[in-house]
């Protein structure tokens, strides 16, 4: 079996041959078969060091053994009956205690989920339907999250979502001034903020900046969400609130909670979450927010995180990630001066991105930071992959607890072989 003729099967059955269109690719998308640690092989046998690393999600590298032994485990003792267990408690308490907003924990059954339920409580709570969000900072794909996910457009996101759902969302740059400026619209109640900065950190929010958007909101009384579905239980095992010391009232989590397999969750202050509780009334309605959902906490997702919150609470993983990432910075950053050529490897935590033509961020927009055209960067992920080096879309490579140094200066002999065809 080929990966061609695979996609090319793919495409009578899957709408674009694919089940996320991220994962669209030209000419076609590689199959993969086997992944394990920080390495992926696909149907022809080609081995991949992955640097996507299941969408951030695989902390801990891939299949980690005591991943793998709990989800078995919990198999064999029944995949799903929708009850209440043990394990959902369990894992509620980790989060409760990791992050400092967190009284009360909800699991959902993605990030995209968390960041929609997320944005009812808020409204439910403040009484008011407008959302602030920042440009060009992502929260997933449901009606509230699109518009203005993409940097320097307003426009409609996609076909299909309602104008009076678009028309709630007010949009503002990650500036102080910009945010208090459209927070002096009293309609809104809720602000949302993508806490690695927008795209995985591909335009960075520096802590000083994330504190004094902290603090606008803050002063204005609104709702203030972290969306920590990247930083959660990656940049400390408190995420983002916690290494920065910034607290929210509510954060969303997904891909690293639940061990790396499918959900997510949103905790937060026990009066907004209590919303929720079957015990409260509001308006005659009990629960006051509504949240259902067949698989959210389900037992065998709820085995794999309560097997990966030992392992990522005491941040040696983290540790090693971040290291990794550094590593891969100071190497592509090596590679640009030794090619003589303008370009910068940036990034926070266990996250690297990559800017061509520019030797610094300093006096760039958002959208220019974002706007690299798009042969650059296609040309840059198909000679990585080419090689063997599997990126995230975009600009953007993740490292985990299972990258080491030999398999990071592997790719960054990619990456110099890679930037010499770029640029020849
Ligand atoms: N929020 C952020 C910051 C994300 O990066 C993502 C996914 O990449 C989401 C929300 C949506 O999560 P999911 O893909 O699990 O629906």
């Amino acid at each position: 079996m080929t990966n061609i003729a695979l996609s090319q099967r793919a495409r009578t059955a899957l709408p674009g041959g694919v089940s996320h269109e991220l994962r669209y690719r030209a000419p076609h998308p590689i199959y993969i078969t086997r992944a394990s640690g920080a390495e992926k092989w696909d149907v022809e046998g080609r081995r991949y060091v992955d640097f996507k690393m299941g969408s951030a999600s695989q902390m801990l590298g891939h299949s980690h053994p005591a991943i793998v032994e709990a989800v078995q485990r919990q198999a064999e003792r029944g995949i799903f009956s929708a009850d209440c267990h043990e394990a959902e408690l369990e894992w509620a308490e980790w989060v409760n205690r990791l992050f400092p907003c967190a009284e009360r924990t909800r699991f959902t059954a993605s990030g995209t989920e968390a960041t929609m339920l997320a944005l009812r409580l808020a409204r439910a709570w403040s009484g008011k339907e407008r959302v602030l969000r920042i440009d060009g900072h992502f929260h997933g794909w449901h009606d509230h999250a699109l518009k203005g996910s993409k940097p320097g457009s307003d426009a409609a996101p996609s076909l299909g979502i309602p104008g009076c759902v678009n028309d709630l969302i007010d949009i503002c740059a990650a500036e102080p001034q910009a945010m208090a400026r459209a927070l002096q619209d009293d309609r809104i109640g809720t602000v949302i903020i993508e806490a690695s900065g927008a795209n995985y950190g591909c335009v960075p929010l520096e802590t000083d900046r994330l504190r004094a958007l902290h603090d606008v909101a803050r002063a204005a009384g609104v709702v203030l969400v972290f969306d920590e579905i990247i930083t959660g239980f990656r940049w400390s095992p408190g995420g983002r609130q916690t290494r920065d010391d910034l607290t929210p009232d509510l954060t969303t989590l997904a891909k690293v909670v639940t061990g790396g397999l499918p959900g997510g969750a949103v905790c937060g202050r026990a009066d907004i979450m209590d919303l929720m509780n079957n015990a409260t009334q509001r308006d005659g309605l009990a629960p006051a927010v509504s949240h259902k959902g067949t698989f959210n906490g389900s037992p065998l997702i709820a085995a794999a995180a309560c097997a990966a919150m030992p392992l990522l609470a005491s941040g040696e993983a983290q540790a090693q990630a971040d290291s990794m990432a550094q590593r891969m910075r100071d190497g592509m950053n090596t590679a640009f001066a030794q090619a003589g050529v303008p370009g910068l490897a940036y990034g926070d935590s266990s996250i690297f991105h990559v800017s061509f033509g520019h030797s610094t961020l300093n006096g760039l927009t958002p959208a220019q930071i974002r706007g690299l055209p798009s042969a650059q960067v296609t040309a840059y992920r198909d000679g990585m992959l080419a090689e063997g080096i599997d990126m995230m879309a975009y600009t953007s490579g993740l490292t985990s607890a299972a990258h080491t140094p030999e398999l990071v200066d592997e790719a960054l002999d990619a990456f110099r072989r890679t930037l010499a065809r770029m640029i020849r």
